[in-house]
């Protein structure tokens, strides 16, 4: 889930779109499942520090998920294998990746936090449900020929592991009977990929209760993709993020230094806010001034270095608490590798309690 499920990207509901089964859309969650809690299975591979694009296109939401779901936020730490066969530091990117989680909002207590390599089912339902699907239908998913295009491999560099990733993204859903999986609307494909695999086990294996699976929902959410720095993708590869665990200080020398409306050279030049990455920030994060940011810009009176000390004083101070959190609990690796272990135990129970299932219904005694 590029990150399995990092930065979804803007999409209004509407009623057409609820028509698509595989879908739902933020807001429509009691429509849909009527005042029932679903579960909610996210995840992201871990790259270490998160950044604020990390923040607007998916951790913020899945922290208020909380509020109407059980969740269980993984760590896809196997996945990452896809784009860095170079594993020496992954322990250490988990552990980064899982402290910003807790500081800016995921309570481990509500919401187990696991590793996805320390929970063995999911490779295991990763084998079974291999056999259930052609090759030729996994060469014809577009988001994995999206992700070996963004990769920049080519097919001739393409792994079996590529080419199954959907596969291994099924068995991370459907091991927690999750309802469903907050995804970019590109990642769709695999959402339906793992519908059909509920589907074809189902009809070919039942368990004493009927069906073992049911058919998860791609959950899809209006939050932005955000620009990065220099007004590329967002990307920490291309040193064009903010972290989220920045000091303010350095918070400001990296705003300070982002690219702008290329027109808008000197204060009383007239700017165009729209083409400009730190009017989306005053977007995201600065919403009650956002109206006073576009007639400055526009009008020329607001000047370029202001414009970029008031969005980041407003990131500063969304994001202070978060960050005080983040200093303590880096003081405290022992608890994090706790709460990890606990999320650890609790994923095992629940994944265990599903291949009992599968392993009844395909009579592997
Ligand atoms: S004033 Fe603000 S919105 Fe306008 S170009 Fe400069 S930084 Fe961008």
């Amino acid at each position: 889930m590029e990150e399995l499920v990092e930065q979804p990207s803007i999409r209004p509901s509407s009623s057409n779109e609820s028509k698509n089964e595989a879908i739902v859309y933020e807001g429509q969650l009691e429509r849909v499942f009527k005042g029932r809690r679903p579960r909610i299975l996210s995840g992201m591979r871990p790259t270490g520090k998160l950044h604020i694009g990390h923040w607007a296109g998916a951790l913020e939401s899945w922290v208020g998920l909380q509020e109407v779901a059980d969740n269980f936020f993984f760590i896809a730490d196997y996945h990452a294998l896809t784009t860095k066969l170079d594993s020496t530091d992954i322990t250490q990117l988990s552990l980064e990746m899982m402290t910003d989680w807790i500081a800016f909002g995921i309570d481990p207590e509500r919401s187990p936090i696991f590793r996805q390599s320390k929970v063995k089912q999911h490779t295991e339902l990763f084998l079974i449900l291999a056999m259930l699907i052609t090759k030729a239908r996994l060469e014809r998913n577009p988001a994995v020929k999206d992700q070996v295009r963004d990769l920049g491999i080519g097919e001739q560099m393409m792994t079996y592991g590529h080419l199954g990733y959907p596969v291994l993204m099924a068995a991370d859903i459907l091991l927690y009977k999750g309802d469903l999986v907050p995804v970019g609307e590109d990642q769709v494909p695999h959402i339906e990929i793992t519908r059909e695999f509920a589907r074809k086990f189902n009809e070919h294996y039942q368990a004493a209760r009927g069906n073992v699976f049911t058919e998860p929902k791609a959950y899809i959410t209006k939050y932005a993709r955000l620009p990065g720095l220099d007004g590329r993708r967002m990307s920490k590869s291309l040193g064009n993020t903010i972290s989220l665990s920045d000091s303010e200080d350095d918070t400001w020398n990296k705003m300070r230094k982002a690219v702008t409306d290329p027109a808008k050279v000197r204060k009383g030049d007239p700017g165009t806010p729209e083409i400009c990455l730190v009017f989306t920030y005053h977007n995201k994060w600065n919403p009650d001034g956002v109206e006073e940011i576009r007639q400055g810009c526009s009008s020329g009176s607001l000047g370029c270095v202001d414009c970029k000390k008031k969005i980041t004083e407003k990131l500063n101070e969304a994001f202070r608490p978060a960050r005080e959190k983040r200093r303590e609990l880096e003081a405290r690796p022992e608890f994090i590798l706790e709460v990890l272990n606990q999320g650890e135990t609790k994923a095992r129970t629940a994944a265990e309690e599903t291949m009992s299932e599968v392993r009844e219904a395909m009579k592997f005694g």
